[in-house]
């Protein structure tokens, strides 16, 4: 059976990547699977508190994430929505991965490398953990399909290599008991849709990120119709027209940017755009892509609100609620990951 998984960091700026890349697949995801979609809590405080931004920032952050998710669509009844922390199996799981993954593997991953900088002596034990978490979030659940980011690809490699090497490590007691073939699967990443790499306002070779400086170089799902429209008016761009072509786009990443924006949008593709505003100026273009951003994003930022403000007792009971669902499948992996190494527990 197919099983989907994701999560989102609770680290504050909810932007149109995150959106684009993430959340709109996990909306689409519930029609066909069932869904755990987790506010990933733990991975947050890998950052320095400075960045996290400390204790009741993290609720705040908690409880947003939470409202996107059900303000995009996601429904909590029929699916899981829950943050990571309340089930103890996510901490429990990354340890024995610990001991499956190797150091040359993590040291691989291009996404501490640039998270950690130049002061790596100084980054977090967790930070370089990240990934090995990141597979026991998912095989927590034997999730058979990821849907995230580009940016997520190499985590998603190294989750394979640990359910593998754990499966064939592990071989003969899996058989022992009683499981037919591997235990855990070999989750696919679902990266599809128009926008699965939204590039930075202010520079096309950088991914919009919740952690750049700058508030311009992203679109937040909570920014008013104001803020959106100033910061794509401000939105880096080269001074040629826009291209007739598709092919156009490639030696131009900003220009690469707001259309695919403007394509994952309308649901249409670059292609489409291009017939539409190929030989145009930028203003033009940009006026009306933020209609187009104000149109789409606007409902989600005001129920969003709505849900964080004046109904925060349901995003709590939704956590919860959730919470108590993903514990009960996580229990069952760990009494069997438990068995399978020979861990010793009550029956
Ligand atoms: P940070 O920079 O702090 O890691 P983030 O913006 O990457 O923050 P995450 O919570 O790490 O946010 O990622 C949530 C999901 O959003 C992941 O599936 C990730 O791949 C996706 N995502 C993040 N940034 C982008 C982007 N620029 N374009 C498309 N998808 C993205
Ligand atoms: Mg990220």
């Amino acid at each position: 059976t197919q099983r989907v998984f994701s999560g989102v960091q609770p680290t504050g700026n909810l932007h149109l990547g995150n959106y684009l890349g993430a959340i709109v697949n996990f909306v689409k995801l519930q029609e066909t699977h069932n869904c755990i979609y987790c506010v990933v809590d733990m991975h947050a405080v890998t950052v320095p508190i400075s960045v996290w931004g400390g204790p009741d920032e993290l609720r705040r952050n908690t409880r947003e994430v939470t409202a996107a998710f059900i303000a995009s669509g996601i429904d909590p009844k029929k699916q899981i929505i829950f943050n990571q922390s309340q089930v103890s199996g996510h901490a429990e799981l990354a340890w024995i991965f610990n001991c499956v993954a190797r150091l040359g593997w993590l040291n691989r991953m291009t996404q501490f490398k640039e998270k950690a900088g130049k002061d790596r002596e100084n980054a977090s034990v967790g930070l370089y953990d990240y990934p090995v978490l990141m597979a026991a979030d998912i095989l927590l659940y034997r999730a058979t399909h990821v849907p995230v980011g580009e940016d997520q690809k190499q985590h998603l490699e190294l989750c394979r290599d640990i359910s593998q090497k754990f499966n064939n490590d592990f071989s003969e007691s899996i058989a022992a008991q009683g499981h037919d073939g591997p235990y855990f699967p070999m989750p696919e990443p679902v990266i599809t849709g128009p926008a699965t790499r939204v590039m930075s306002l202010r520079d096309g070779t950088k991914k919009m990120s919740k952690s750049d400086a700058s508030d311009n170089s992203r679109i937040n799902l909570t920014d008013d119709a104001d803020t959106i429209a100033q910061k794509i008016r401000k939105a880096k761009t080269d001074p040629e027209p826009l291209p007739l072509e598709e092919k156009g786009l490639e030696p131009r990443p900003e220009a690469d940017n707001l259309v695919g924006i403007y394509a994952a949008l309308s649901n249409r593709s670059k292609a489409d755009i291009l017939t539409e505003f190929g030989g145009a100026q930028f203003s033009g273009f940009k006026s009306s892509l933020v209609d187009l951003a104000v149109e789409k994003l606007s409902p989600i930022a005001g129920e969003m609100k709505r849900l964080t403000t004046s109904d925060l007792t349901y995003v709590d009971q939704v956590l919860a609620d959730g919470g108590e669902r993903a514990g009960v499948i996580a229990a069952e992996t760990i009494k069997s990951v438990k068995d399978i190494i020979g861990f010793v527990h009550k029956r």
